[in-house]
């Protein structure tokens, strides 16, 4: 271990019996998301996206389980998660870096074998100049920007790129993003692809890939040659007017720390911003903002379908949950209730912190147990 390492424990090493919280990842579910994906898209092949550790996940995991289904092609947004990702998985799936490679670091890509997002005109010059000097082209993605002004070429540069600016490299795929994929009937999507369509054709003829999660459901015309979903995988609703098509994959538990008896007229937190109206009985939880829980993303826990309403503020390590609900000594130290799974889930809960799934999955912190299940 490295000096500049925290001496923290990680997730990895915090037992079941000594942690707080408890999140459990169903990788059996996320296997069967990318099949339901997979069918949807037909014949075409399916990627897996698993940036930020795979949405929070745990990128190892969820890949593995994805190999096993015949997943050979992987998008990352980091230089350092796809060499952490290679030396997972070994040399065979390809693996891509979406926000392409710092200046400078072409050397630690050309080692674990990674295949770059090229955002830019400057970054393919730095990749085919890297790839002359290594003595072979080495394989790139190039993105375009067909509409959503974040990454990729703009149209300019496509235009003006020089008859031999692919000199050292070898374009494995032509990519571009969708910026309102989840509105299935907003314009924006088909000038995009009109767009993608039209750059596309300035560039090395390769195999070609638009569709993220959402995308997979606005139809044929959008699919190419390769989809790039994550949050779907992760069971996030890929088509938020509809029921979600896909199954959920995390349950996150918080332990009872303590219960008490609360009076009628006794303050219950920060700022006491619970009154007791009258007696109830209380329970602490071992979950609050510092584990990655947005502090406006439930106001209850639930146990065995019943609602447990939050009292008074989340704080850092600790909620306050009102267990009245539940007969007198029915819940003790050390058992779990719900904060994501069943009753509750995680776009219930992104939607009640007024964001988005993605976020309240990436935000799940170090210190809980992580069980994975259905391997
Ligand atoms: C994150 C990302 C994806 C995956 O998007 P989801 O909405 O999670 O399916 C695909 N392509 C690019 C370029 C991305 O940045």
């Amino acid at each position: 271990m490295t000096e500049a390492k925290a001496s923290l424990p990680q997730s990895d090493t915090i037992t079941e019996a000594a942690a707080g919280a408890i999140l459990t990842i169903d990788l059996g579910a996320i296997q069967e998301n990318y099949r339901r994906l997979k069918a949807k898209l037909g014949g075409v092949r399916c990627a897996g996206v698993v940036k930020a550790d795979g949405y929070g996940l745990g990128a190892r995991q969820v890949a593995a389980a994805l190999v096993a289904e015949g997943c050979d092609s992987f998008f990352v947004a980091h230089l350092t998660e796809g060499v952490a990702l290679r030396e997972a998985l070994g040399p065979q799936p390809q693996i891509h870096v979406l926000n392409g490679l710092p200046p400078g670091s072409e050397p630690e890509a050309i080692a674990a074998d990674l295949v770059p997002v090229i955002n830019s005109a400057g970054q393919l010059k730095a990749w085919s100049e890297a790839g002359q000097k290594a003595g072979r082209k080495l394989k790139a993605a190039i993105q375009v920007d067909s509409g959503m002004s974040r990454l990729g070429m703009a149209p300019a540069e496509v235009e003006a790129l020089a008859a031999d600016a692919f000199a050292g490299v070898d374009v494995v795929l032509v990519m571009s993003h969708l910026a309102r994929a989840d509105e299935p009937t907003n314009a924006a999507n088909d000038a995009q692809l009109k767009e993608f369509e039209r750059l596309r054709k300035m560039l090395p003829k390769a195999p070609a890939s638009l569709d993220n999660s959402s995308g997979i459901f606005l139809g044929p015309r959008y699919r190419y040659d390769l989809a790039r979903p994550g949050a779907a995988l992760y069971g996030i609703n890929p088509t938020p007017d509809e029921a979600n098509p896909m199954l959920p994959v995390v349950r996150l538990e918080a332990k009872i720390i303590q219960t008490r008896s609360i009076e009628k007229g006794a303050g219950v937190g920060y700022g006491h911003a619970f009154l007791a109206s009258g007696p109830l009985r209380a329970a602490t939880i071992s979950l609050g903002y510092a584990d990655g829980w947005h502090r406006r993303a439930a106001s209850a826990a639930w146990f065995e379908g019943v609602r447990l309403p939050f009292v008074g503020r989340v704080s850092m390590d600790s909620i306050i949950l009102d267990i009245s609900a539940l007969p007198a000594g029915r819940l003790r130290e050390g058992d779990l209730v719900e904060l994501l799974g069943p009753s509750q889930s995680v776009d219930d809960a992104a939607g009640h912190a007024g964001t988005i799934g993605y976020e309240i999955l990436t935000s799940l912190g170090p210190r809980f147990h992580r069980r994975y299940i259905n391997e």
